[in-house]
C-alpha cells in the first residue's frame, strides 16, 4: 500500500463502541486490563499482521502500540508463528521438562551479561515479585527503593507511585508512597522507599540512611513507562556502585527495554551489569514468557535447598518457549536489524518533531528509535517524573485519537514502540497522517 496516509481518511470506530458495550454485559468493566481504557472507545479487532492492526469496523490502522511491547518483529510473524504451529501437536504444558527451555537458557546465558543463570515465567509482573523475593531471600533485609513513575506490574507491593497525583505525593527529593488502586493494603507502603529518577544524590542518601534494610534497588534502566527517559550520563554507573558498596541487589527491569535496545538490552547497551533482571514483552514476540536472569549466587537460591520458592504451572511451557527461540532466531537473524530499526525509529522521531514545529506546537520527542515517547511540554527535555508530569497529557490522548482517525495506533500516554516490520512506506504514511492529526488539535 505505497500511497498509504497520503489520502485524507477519518477512520470511524462505531461497531468497536458496539462491541465495547457488549461487553460490558459480561467481562467486567469490558476490557481485561485496565491499561486499555486510555482509548475511547476501546478497540476491537479481529487480526494483527506485521506492522497493521485490521479492526472489526473494517479500518486498517499502522501499528505502533505492538501490544504495548512485545510484538517487535510485527504481529504474527512468520518466523515465529511458523515453528509455533508445528511445535504445537507435541504438546504446551505438561509439568515436566523439555530440551527447549535449556537450549533457551543458554542462548540467553551468550546474549545478557547478568544472567549466570535464568529462571521461566510467564508475565513481567510476576517476574519482577521473583526478582524481589530473591532479593530478600539472599540479603534477609526487607526494603526495597522503587523510583516514582516507574511501572513493574500491577502487583500490590510495586503498584505504588506509578502516576501519583502530585497534591499526593510529597516534595520531589523524598517523594511520598502513593496506593494506585483501591484494595491495595496501607502496609505495602512500609516495604519501600520511593526516590526520584536520575538523581544519584537521592539514592546516596536512602541508602546512607537505611541500607542496612535495604535489600533491592530496583529501576526500569530507561524509564519506559513515563516519558522514555534516558539516564543521565553516569547515573547508571552511579546506582551500580552505591548497591555494590551497601551490599543492594541491583535489578534492572527490563521488561521493555530487554530484545528491544539491542539484543542484550540495556544492559549490555550501556555496559552496566545488574544483579538481577527481569524481562518479558519482546523476547518471544507476544507470546506469553518471563525470564528473571542473575548472578548465580542469588539464583542458585531456588535451588531444592535455597528455600526461596519460585513456581508457576506455565513456567517454560513448550508454546512460548518455542516462540522464545524462534524470536531470538530472527532477531539475531541479521546484525543489521536492530540498526535499521533504530534509523526508521529516528525517522520517524525527526519527522514528528518537524510536523510539531511547522503547526506551532509545542512537542517534544524523546527515547530511541527502538522506543520513545511524544509528550506536548515546551521542555527541551523531561528526566524525571515530576518534569514529565508537567506535559499535558489530556493534549496527548487527543493526539493519539486524532492519529487513530487518520490510520495510525500509538499508546494514548505517548509511547511509541518500533518494530522490524515498519518499513519506510510505514514510516512515510504515519507522517503523513501525524502531520494532519497535528493539524486537527
Ligand atoms: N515492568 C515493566 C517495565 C513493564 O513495562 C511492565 C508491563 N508494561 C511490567 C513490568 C509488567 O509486565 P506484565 O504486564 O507482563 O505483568
Amino acid at each position: 500500500m505505497p500511497d498509504e496516509g497520503s489520502r485524507s481518511v477519518t477512520l470511524s470506530f462505531e461497531k468497536s463502541a458496539a462491541f465495547y458495550a457488549q461487553a460490558m454485559r459480561s467481562v467486567a468493566g469490558g476490557v481485561n486490563s485496565n491499561v486499555r481504557y486510555g482509548e475511547s472507545p476501546p478497540l476491537f479487532f479481529d487480526r494483527a499482521e506485521g506492522p497493521r492492526l485490521h479492526d472489526v469496523d473494517g479500518n486498517v490502522l499502522i501499528d505502533f502500540v505492538l501490544g504495548n511491547g512485545p510484538a517487535i518483529l510485527g504481529h504474527a510473524a512468520p518466523s515465529v508463528i511458523g515453528p509455533v504451529a508445528a511445535s504445537l501437536g507435541a504438546g504446551q504444558s505438561i509439568a515436566g521438562q523439555h530440551r527447549g527451555e535449556i537450549e533457551l537458557a543458554e542462548r540467553l546465558q551468550r546474549i545478557i551479561p547478568s544472567a549466570d543463570l535464568v529462571r521461566f515465567s510467564v508475565t513481567g509482573s510476576e517476574a519482577v515479585h521473583a526478582a524481589i523475593r530473591l532479593a530478600r531471600g539472599y540479603t534477609g533485609r526487607t526494603k526495597f527503593v522503587k523510583f516514582e513513575g516507574q511501572y513493574h506490574g500491577w502487583l500490590d507491593n510495586v503498584f505504588i507511585s506509578t502516576k501519583p497525583g502530585l497534591n499526593e505525593a510529597g516534595p520531589q527529593a523524598a517523594p511520598e508512597a502513593v496506593l494506585m488502586s483501591r484494595g491495595q493494603p496501607e502496609r505495602v507502603k512500609d516495604e519501600l522507599i520511593v526516590l526520584p529518577w536520575n538523581d544519584t544524590a537521592a539514592l546516596a542518601r536512602a541508602l546512607e540512611a537505611h541500607g542496612a534494610d535495604i535489600a533491592a534497588v530496583v529501576t526500569e534502566p530507561v524509564m519506559c513507562n513515563a516519558g522514555v527517559i534516558p539516564p543521565r550520563p553516569g547515573y547508571l554507573e552511579a546506582m551500580r556502585k552505591l548497591c555494590s558498596e551497601t551490599g543492594t541487589v541491583l535489578i534492572f527491569d527490563e521488561v521493555i527495554t530487554g530484545f528491544r535496545l539491542g539484543l542484550g538490552g540495556a544492559q549490555a547497551r550501556f555496559g552496566i551489569t545488574p544483579d538481577l533482571s527481569v524481562f518479558a514483552k519482546a523476547i518471544a514476540n507476544g507470546f506469553p514468557l518471563s525470564i528473571v536472569a542473575g548472578k548465580r549466587a542469588i539464583m542458585e537460591l531456588v535451588e531444592a535447598k535455597g528455600h526461596v520458592v519460585h513456581s508457576g504451572t506455565y513456567n517454560g511451557n513448550m508454546t512460548s518457549v518455542t516462540a522464545a527461540l524462534a524470536t531470538l532466531e530472527a532477531l539475531g537473524a541479521d546484525p543489521q536489524n536492530y540498526a535499521r530499526m533504530e534509523a526508521r525509529g529516528e525517522r520517524l522521531m525527526e519527522g514528528l518533531r518537524h510536523s510539531a514545529r511547522r503547526h506551532g506546537r509545542d512537542l517534544l520527542v524523546q527515547g530511541f528509535g527502538a522506543v520513545f515517547c511524544t509528550l506536548f511540554t515546551s521542555a527541551k527535555e523531561v528526566t524525571d517524573f515530576r518534569s514529565m508530569a508537567a506535559a499535558d497529557a489530556a493534549r496527548m490522548t487527543a493526539f493519539a485519537a486524532a492519529l487513530a482517525r487518520n490510520g495510525v495506533r500509538t499508546t494514548p500516554r505517548g509511547v511509541w514502540f518500533m518494530s522490524m516490520a515498519h518499513g519506510d512506506n510505514e514510516i512515510d504514511a504515519t507522517l503523513a497522517a501525524a502531520d494532519r492529526a497535528i493539524a486537527e488539535l
